[in-house]
């Protein structure tokens, strides 16, 4: 046989269990997939409700700012007195400006001072042309045109309406409302109410204990719109290179007992940032799951874009998570484990039970002692001969052979001995007939051979064969140990059955016990 064909047999015998190994693959594979894809899906849904609800509480707490900033605007700016002020600084020049500023100072501090305590940052009033003609926060600093670094005056001046948006300024950086001042057909200027993100956080907090956040500014606008005098309210941000802290948030942060959550120190952020720093490039709004020392985070990176679409800031909400572990890489490799286990469970079961159900059979068709066929197996093959002969007309023989005088050697050398000889006669019959040859134990020392597609003189051939082999045998050094044979051949037609030919094998043997033994009759 060549090594093809050697492999091709080693195929066709344990074709079974590829056959196993392969569906155990298969199905181990499909579940693996479903299974990650399920996670994949699952957590991808979860991460993107988080951040759009992290969305939606930021801009929720804005929208609250916007309404009170319009009941500001409705009540304190929009009067009469104010409207007059206005009306004579545009009609007026310089000193006439410095008196209105003077009175509109006097005039409002006290709405400035009551809105700063609900924590807002600004109320600043603006020329039609865009100068700043007063900031409540820093009277003293008018006069700079903010059309160039202020795109909410610019718009709200030019295109006369409200304007709304995050901005970072000259000073502060936060959420503007800025209203057109117009009486009549006049246009006075603008004024801006503004939030800045450090009070949209405390409100945040206030409302949502368990999120902790963190303000980060593009470094690079910061350096490019801010006065140089103010360039150090904000200090480079450790955890988030390329950004700046706005220390005003960051004092609130201190005064109220600083983040809730270790992970600002911990490098946590850090890490997080510089994993997800092609998004942050790309200002991407993102999230992802963190996890230190047993506990996840959720960390939530809102870009935050100013009135021209461009985004300019960070807001980084995080907060912990429990129970959530089926998003976790731990809970999805649990259950490929489980998975894995079970497959190989199942493949190693069916293995067992396979050779289980093998070792069942041999033990009903063969003989325990000698490894034969017992008379059991014999009669189911017999019976199939027999059948075969009566379709197709195929010739069959049998040879019954018994063991010369057995009962001296039983009783000479022991009954152990006996079997051992019974061993070793099934082992010479074996190795004497050819493999399609089926060999049982019949009794005790009796043995019947059935040859298919053999006649009668070709099984008589056969039986010689066996005789002498048996003869020359060295079952022991001195007594040789001889057997008698019976042969015959399935009648025509197969009439009387497997019974009549093994009968006529046993007349047969008979007649050569009779004529003396170590012999054989046709
Ligand atoms: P014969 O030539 O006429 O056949 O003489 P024999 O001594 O072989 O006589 P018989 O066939 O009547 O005796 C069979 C003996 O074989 C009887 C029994 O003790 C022995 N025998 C049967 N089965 C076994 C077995 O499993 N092991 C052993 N050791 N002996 C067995
Ligand atoms: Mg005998
Ligand atoms: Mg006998």
């Amino acid at each position: 046989m060549n090594s093809n064909g050697k492999f091709r047999s080693l195929i066709m015998r344990y074709r079974k269990w590829l056959l196993l190994i392969l569906v155990a693959i298969l199905l181990w594979t499909s579940i693996v997939l479903f299974l990650t894809e399920d996670y994949r899906q699952k957590r991808a849904s979860y991460l993107n409700a988080e951040l759009e609800s992290f969305e939606s509480k930021v801009y929720t707490t804005l929208r609250m700012y916007e309404t009170f900033s319009e009941y500001v605007f409705r009540t304190a700016v929009s009067r009469d007195e104010v409207m007059t002020l206005l009306e004579r600084a545009v009609r007026g020049d310089d000193r006439d400006r410095d008196n209105v500023r003077q009175e509109l100072y006097r005039l409002l501090q006290d709405d400035y001072a009551l809105m700063t305590e609900y924590d807002f940052r600004q109320l600043h009033f603006h020329r039609p042309n865009g100068d700043s003609f007063l900031r409540f926060h820093a009277p003293e600093q008018y006069g700079d045109n903010l059309f160039s670094v202020r795109e909410t005056v610019r718009l709200a001046n030019e295109e006369k309406r409200y304007v709304f948006g995050f901005e970072e300024g000259r000073i502060f950086n936060g959420y503007r409302f800025v209203y057109p001042l117009i009486r009549g057909e006049e246009h006075l200027g603008t004024v801006e109410v503004s939030v800045s993100l450090g009070s949209l956080m405390t409100v945040m907090g206030g409302l949502y204990p368990e999120v902790d956040l963190t303000f980060v500014i593009d470094e690079g606008v910061v350096r490019s719109t801010v006065f140089d005098d103010n360039q150090d309210n904000y200090a480079p941000a450790p955890f988030f290179p390329g950004f700046l802290l706005d220390l005003a948030i960051e004092e609130d942060r201190h005064l109220s007992g600083g983040c809730r959550l270790s992970v600002l120190d911990s490098g946590l952020i850090r890490n997080t940032v510089a994993e997800h720093r092609g998004r942050i490039d790309d200002w991407e709004s993102f999230n992802t799951i963190v996890e230190e020392e047993q506990q996840q985070y959720l960390m939530n990176f809102l870009a935050i874009e100013n009135i021209s679409g461009q985004p300019v800031a960070y807001l980084v909400g995080i907060n912990e998570i429990d129970g959530a572990n089926i998003f976790t890489e731990g809970g999805l490799f649990r259950d490929l484990v489980l998975v894995t286990l079970l497959v190989l469970m199942l493949v190693v079961s069916t293995l067992i039970y396979d050779v289980k159900q093998k070792q069942l059979k041999r033990m009903a068709t063969t003989d325990k002692l000698t490894g034969l066929y017992n008379r059991h197996r014999m009669v189911d093959l017999l019976e199939r001969e027999v059948e075969r002969h009566q379709r197709y007309g195929s010739p069959a023989s049998v040879i019954m052979l018994d063991l010369d005088h057995f009962k001296d050697v039983n009783d000479r050398f022991g009954h152990s001995t006996g079997d051992r000889v019974l061993k070793e006669t099934g082992l010479v019959l074996r190795e004497t007939v050819r493999r399609q040859d089926a060999v049982a134990r019949w009794g005790g020392e009796e043995f019947l051979i059935l040859l298919p597609e053999t006649g009668l003189q070709e099984a008589g051939a056969v039986a010689n064969r066996l005789r002498q082999a048996m003869e020359e045998h060295p079952f022991f050094d001195e007594t040789p140990v001889t057997a008698s044979f019976g042969v015959a051949t399935i009648a025509d037609g197969g009439e009387g059955g497997w019974e009549a030919m093994v009968h006529k094998s046993d007349e047969n043997l008979y007649r050569s016990k009779q004529n003396g033994r170590n012999q054989v009759t046709l």
